[in-house]
């Protein structure tokens, strides 16, 4: 196709991550025409992730109005192949090195086999993926009144644009720059790294100076392999975060094979996830958990949302904008009560001494507890 021909769709997806392929798998088992635009020339390579991924257990327990949903629950099937080692328990670590315990319904996988499996899922189901394409611009047409998604290979038309583009909100940031209403806000940086070494079986959070108003973390995924990371508000903590790590692996006897990093959104859910026929999932709409940084699950259950009003604003004339209020009715409290108790650690966790004593006062009565699982805190009435 020449360079000034533009190419129509039904649905466009930006981004092949856990939300676009989930999205692109339901709207193509119905039978719509849709196009995954991934910029990356091999799907979920590199990991920008943890790779703690949730079973179905883990999602009913966290969110509502989720139990009768067989597409979804179906869709939490993750073959064993996936599976390289079960995260059924987690400690908060305090400063002063003593531990407080939950359990978990998820597992350790490479976000590599994760990414590129349900992919495979959506193209099975007549998903069109497009790899090492990125969006560059979307254009306006004003005598047609339409839009134009321009690419690093062509110019598309389409009916419906999915912005599944992560956490910089590509879409909503073309389109409407610095406006916070459609971008994700309170970007935290992360760094992370492959280690070796004598790893916890557990899923291992560090409070305190390690991590200033954030988190360190040890993902096992396997009997000598992890990801250990960092998350930090950004300007919390002098010097480079690498070094950081570098000195957190050092202690632990933590040889470093390999480095990831990428940016979390922790501010909450955009103001605006609905912009015309454009919808945001996943990242890209802020649906991340503040208080643990997990986004997963969200990506995908906002994706299949995101399809399922698209399929019926088409077969019923339903208004886009149910997409968003089923996402809050779904998801909003737990992501409410997450950022609470965010908020509370970025306004009390200053120094070791103050983060330790409140954190003794707050693991006993539930509150650590209730922070990582998206309760409401234990400290607001
Ligand atoms: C360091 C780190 C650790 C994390 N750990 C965990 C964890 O352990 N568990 C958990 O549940 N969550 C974790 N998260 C969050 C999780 O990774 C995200 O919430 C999840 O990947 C969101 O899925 P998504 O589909 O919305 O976006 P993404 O997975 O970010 O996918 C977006 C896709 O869009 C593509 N893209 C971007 N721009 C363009 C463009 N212009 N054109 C075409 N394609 C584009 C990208 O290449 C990418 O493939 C972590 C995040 C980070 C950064």
């Amino acid at each position: 196709m020449g360079r000034k021909e533009v190419e129509h769709r039904q649905v466009i997806v930006v981004g092949a991550g856990p939300g676009g392929s989930a999205c692109a798998q339901r709207l193509a088992e119905d039978g719509i025409d849709v196009l995954v635009i991934e910029r990356r020339e091999i799907v979920g390579n590199p990991a920008q992730c943890g790779e703690c991924i949730p079973n179905w257990g883990e999602v009913v327990g966290t969110f509502s109005n989720l139990d009768d949903h067989q597409w979804l629950k179906d869709y939490f099937e993750f073959p064993d192949r996936l599976r390289l080692h079960d995260l059924d328990n987690m400690r908060v670590f305090l400063p002063s090195g003593k531990a407080y315990h939950f359990d978990l319904d998820a597992f350790a996988g490479h976000r590599l086999h994760f990414d590129g499996f349900l992919c495979d899922k959506a193209i099975h189901a007549g998903a069109e993926i497009r790899t090492g394409e990125a969006m560059m611009r979307i254009q306006h047409q004003s005598k047609l009144d339409r839009d134009l998604l321009v690419t690093s290979n062509g110019r598309y038309s389409f009916d419906f644009l999915i912005d599944a583009s992560g956490s910089l909100a590509h879409v909503g940031r073309l389109r409407h720059g610095e406006d916070e209403r459609y971008r994700p806000k309170d970007q935290v940086p992360t760094v992370y790294a492959q280690v070796q070494g004598k790893v916890p079986e557990t899923f291992d959070v560090f409070l305190g100076s390690v991590a200033p108003s954030g988190y360190a973390w040890i993902i096992p995924k396997g009997p000598d392999t992890a990801n250990v990371g960092l998350g930090v508000r950004a300007g919390y903590l002098k010097g480079n975060l690498k070094d950081h790590l570098t000195e957190f692996c050092d202690s632990l006897g933590f040889e470093i094979l390999s480095w990831g990093g990428g940016w979390i959104p922790m501010g909450g859910p955009v103001k605006t996830m609905v912009d015309g026929t454009t919808l945001a999932i996943g990242d890209a709409a802020g649906l991340v958990m503040p208080s643990n940084g997990g986004g997963i699950s969200q990506a995908i259950i906002s994706g299949c949302f995101a399809a399922e009003a698209i399929l019926d604003n088409l077969r019923e004339g339903t208004t886009l904008e149910a997409y968003e209020t089923r996402v809050r009715a779904s998801m909003g409290r737990a992501l409410k009560n997450s950022l609470r108790s965010k908020n509370m650690g970025y306004a009390f966790f200053k120094g070791d001494l103050i983060t330790e004593t409140l954190l003794r006062i707050l693991g006993p009565i539930g509150g650590i507890k209730r922070a990582m699982e998206c309760d409401k805190p234990a400290w607001l009435f």
